[in-house]
């Protein structure tokens, strides 16, 4: 399967896009738009790059980022048009150690407040 618009199907002037807000941290969703679409639905455009500039390194840094937490499957696939496994499965891993780091912030500071309220 070729790359192609997420909302016409065109296959020309395509553009790797994700919706967030400029400057965020907030995780947007991933899509691709070619450049008819990309004019006319600008909603909150952060990243917006030709496809053809698009590369894997590029998109890793992406998810390490946090601009993006669409599933690695899909994103890769609506990327590059084809199955990468050790792409997929390094983004995997990013989104993984993302949430763990997370909970064990969410853990520290409950008990700290727990301790903090004994005080
Ligand atoms: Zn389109």
């Amino acid at each position: 399967m070729r790359q192609q618009c997420t909302n016409c199907a065109g296959t020309r002037d395509l553009y790797f896009v994700t919706n967030g807000t400029q400057g965020d941290d907030f995780p947007g969703r991933m899509v691709i738009y070619c450049a008819q679409c990309r004019k006319e639905r600008p909603g909150n455009l952060d990243i917006s790059l030709p496809i053809a500039l698009l590369t894997t390194d590029l998109f890793k840094g992406l998810y390490i980022m946090g601009k993006t937490e669409t599933d690695p499957q899909m994103a890769i696939q609506m990327a590059f048009g084809q199955a990468m496994l050790i792409l997929k499965k390094e983004l995997e891993g990013v989104l993984e150690l993302k949430k763990s780091s997370l909970k064990k912030f969410r853990f520290i500071s409950f008990w700290f407040y727990k301790f903090s309220l004994k005080l």
